[in-house]
């Protein structure tokens, strides 16, 4: 599964193309190619690139959106959870959420707590785990470090976590195990018509090799999340933006500094926003911020200001820690592609549910909506196509329904009834040996579910790769090589960034390793010595961008 075959194979007359490879473009792509369409998706970088490497990796309901008696918002999203938790049960995991109540909060402890019911009432009781009220003696047990003085209680409730470039990525594999074409780091720049002036295609520009092709379709879908308008208007002057895209940021801490048991939710001490502190391993990460943005999505920052706002929020509720600008070891910014609604008022009460709409040229696009509830848009929208393809007369043969929501991920496949992460851990020890610690062992099966096996076969045919990146980090090599060779990684950011978490988790960001994945990516893809200096500078400029706040 290579990049190169991917162009190779895109060559054809495809029944639908999907702008975008982010959870919404790698969902519909999926669905429709499980409907029996052939199908094609183009994303201009990597998979994941966008909005969906960058979100706070929760899988939930939007408990705040019960204050907004949206039920049905509620309801849907927590039912996909369920699903989630069924398709992909190594990547979305139960996590339990402490929601402190204090003498001076909003809402006390009974209403809180009738709320916690009313969230479980609407998963059918089916949540990872009923929530549950604890006393002050019982969180301070729970959370130590949380502010003690003037609490009252805490329900403690629970919702999921997920590694959102790698439900993003698995979602797109598994559409391609099942017959579509993903072309990473090739563009759109420009439709192509029929003699009636319906969309029967795209230009695309080869992002890597600077080439343009044409790719032909009968339908064409934008999944480009917050920059969905500007595909929309591909080619034409002005035009109405339906976007309010607002900017969010995360920061990341050691979690020696700031230990958490439980994602806390905290209301910010100036403004009363919701925001986390989300355990995540030897990490701790805080977010988020929601500011309006303008501006190319892809430039996207957090600033000074974000990150001590941040910084305001986390010592307040954890006064024992301080953490000051220098605890921060990485930073994450991307922008919510959030429907513009002419009434409201602040960027928070923004609605987030999605937007889909048919132009008369047949481009589908679809806007807003959560990573939470994408596999529902996604059969949203491939309806949306099939209609589409049926008023014009081109609807081949296709399945009454997708089934995404009972077949399993490709890593997935063979999970554990249990869940037990441990157990694929051991196997994939006894599989490599020693050659794989058990860190690492624990690592791959949390990230890659059954395929961390395959992981474990690349080290047994070559020790070497069971080398760690960076000393004391349990990533290792074989994940950049697996990286290339099965998960369409083309670049250094995409194996630091986005198959590995080492950008965001490693106090140096990757930069001590980068020559050696340059080394192992440089082989397996034949670089120059040109490129492969070309790479490392594009590398170590994210690492850049990721800290220029600290020059503000
Ligand atoms: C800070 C933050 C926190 C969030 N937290 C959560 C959360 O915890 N849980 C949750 O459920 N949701 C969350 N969300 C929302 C969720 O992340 C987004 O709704 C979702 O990721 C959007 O996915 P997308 O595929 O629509 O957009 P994107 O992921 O942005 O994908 C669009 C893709 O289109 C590509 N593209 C653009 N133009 C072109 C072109 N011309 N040619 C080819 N490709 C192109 C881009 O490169 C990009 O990869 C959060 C969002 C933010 C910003």
């Amino acid at each position: 599964m290579q990049r190169q075959n991917m162009i190779k194979q895109s060559n054809q007359h495809f029944d639908i193309l999907v702008i975008g490879g982010g959870i919404t473009g790698a969902g519909i792509a999926r669905d429709a190619v499980y409907r029996g369409l052939n199908v094609a998706l183009v994303e201009m970088q990597d998979l994941a690139y966008g909005t969906s490497s960058r979100s706070s990796k929760l899988v939930h309901g939007g408990l705040r959106y019960l204050e907004k008696f949206e039920f049905s918002l509620v309801f849907e999203a927590v039912s996909e959870r369920r699903i989630l938790m069924n398709i992909a049960p190594h990547l979305v995991n139960p996590l339990g959420f402490l929601f402190p109540v204090y003498k001076s909060s909003r809402r006390g402890v009974f209403t809180v707590n009738l709320g916690m019911w009313l969230y479980d009432g609407l998963s059918l009781f089916r949540s990872p785990k009923i929530h549950r009220n604890l006393s002050k003696k019982d969180v301070k047990k729970e959370e130590p470090l949380l502010l003690q003085s003037n609490l009252k209680g805490a329900p403690l409730y629970y919702d999921c976590s997920t590694d959102d470039s790698r439900l993003t990525l698995e979602t797109a594999l598994d559409a391609v195990n099942h017959g579509a074409v993903v072309c990473t780091y090739t563009k759109v720049t420009e439709y192509l018509r029929d003699d009636n002036g319906k969309l029967c295609g795209v230009r695309v520009v080869d992002q890597i090799t600077g080439e343009q092709r044409e790719i032909k379709s009968n339908v064409i879908v934008n999944a480009t999340g917050p920059w969905s308008d500007k595909t929309r208007l591909l080619g034409e002057e002005g035009g109405d933006q339906r976007l309010r895209p607002t900017k969010g940021i995360h920061i990341v801490v050691d979690a020696k500094r700031l230990a958490v048991n439980n994602a806390v939710v905290c209301f910010h001490p100036k403004d009363g926003r919701v925001l986390f502190a989300i355990p995540w391993g030897d990490r701790t990460y805080i977010g988020t911020t929601d500011t309006d943005f303008q501006g190319d999505p892809g430039e996207v920052a957090a600033t000074k200001e974000d990150v001590t706002y941040l910084l305001e929020a986390s010592n307040s509720y954890f006064p024992e820690c301080q953490l000051t600008p220098e605890d921060v070891i990485a930073t994450w910014a991307g922008v919510r592609p959030l429907i513009s609604e002419e009434d409201s008022e602040d960027e928070s009460s923004v609605s987030r549910e999605h937007d889909v709409r048919v132009r008369l040229d047949g481009l589908i696009t679809i806007a807003g909506g959560k990573l939470t509830t994408y596999r529902r848009m996604a059969a949203e929208v491939v309806g949306e196509a099939i209609g589409w393809l049926r008023l014009t007369n081109r609807l081949p043969e296709i399945r009454k329904r997708g089934e995404t929501d009972i077949e399993p991920l490709p890593g997935a496949v063979g999970w554990p009834e249990d869940d037990d992460h441990q157990k694929i851990a051991q196997q994939i020890r006894e599989r490599a040996g020693s050659a794989i610690s058990e860190e690492s062992a624990l690592l791959l099966a949390n990230s890659y579910g059954m395929s961390g096996l395959d992981i474990a076969d690349l080290v047994v045919k070559d020790a070497s790769l069971g080398q760690v990146l960076v000393k004391g980090r349990p990533e290792i090599v074989a994940q950049v090589t697996y990286a290339v060779e099965k998960e369409l990684a083309v670049t250094i950011r995409d194996a630091l960034i986005r198959r590995t978490q080492i950008f965001f988790r490693n106090e140096e960001q990757g930069l001590h390793c980068v020559e050696k994945v340059a080394d192992v990516m440089g082989v397996l893809l034949d670089w120059s010595d040109e490129r492969r200096s070309q790479e490392i500078s594009a590398y170590k400029e994210e690492v850049d961008r990721s800290r220029r706040w600290r020059e503000d």
